[in-house]
């Protein structure tokens, strides 16, 4: 029915945000682990960059949180970038191997649009 309808997503400057903020909080745990191993191996211990990467992933996966629980979908109400245990919808787009709402995140940033995982609904931004 209202699948083909993209339309502007009402709190687009937040959505943009909240994904770059996963992006970040990617980032910087992938630092956090190759620089955990590369420590644990002995090739190269640098622990400010193994402290200071763990604590910036949290602060952005925190910020995640409280802005992924914050923007919801206006066409039914759910949060576009939180995947609960419940199946997708699904004209949800999805990729090999990578979570629903990581495909939002990465959709957002590259393409600038995304669909709702629960409805269906496409959004610019
Ligand atoms: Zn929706």
């Amino acid at each position: 029915m209202c699948l083909r309808i993209n339309q502007k997503y009402p709190r687009l400057l937040l959505m943009k945000i909240n994904a770059w903020f996963v992006i970040a909080s990617w980032v910087f745990i992938i630092t956090f682990l190759v620089f955990l191993i590369l420590g644990l191996a002995n090739i190269l211990k640098n622990e400010f960059v193994l402290v200071n990467s763990i604590y910036l992933f949290m602060f952005f996966a925190f910020g995640h949180i409280i802005l992924g629980t914050c923007l919801k979908c206006p066409n039914c109400v759910k949060r576009p970038t939180v995947q609960g245990i419940k199946p997708v919808h699904p004209s949800a787009d999805t990729k090999t191997g990578i979570n629903a709402w990581s495909v939002v995140i990465l959709n957002i940033v590259s393409k600038g649009k995304f669909k709702c995982i629960h409805c269906g609904r496409k959004y610019h931004v």
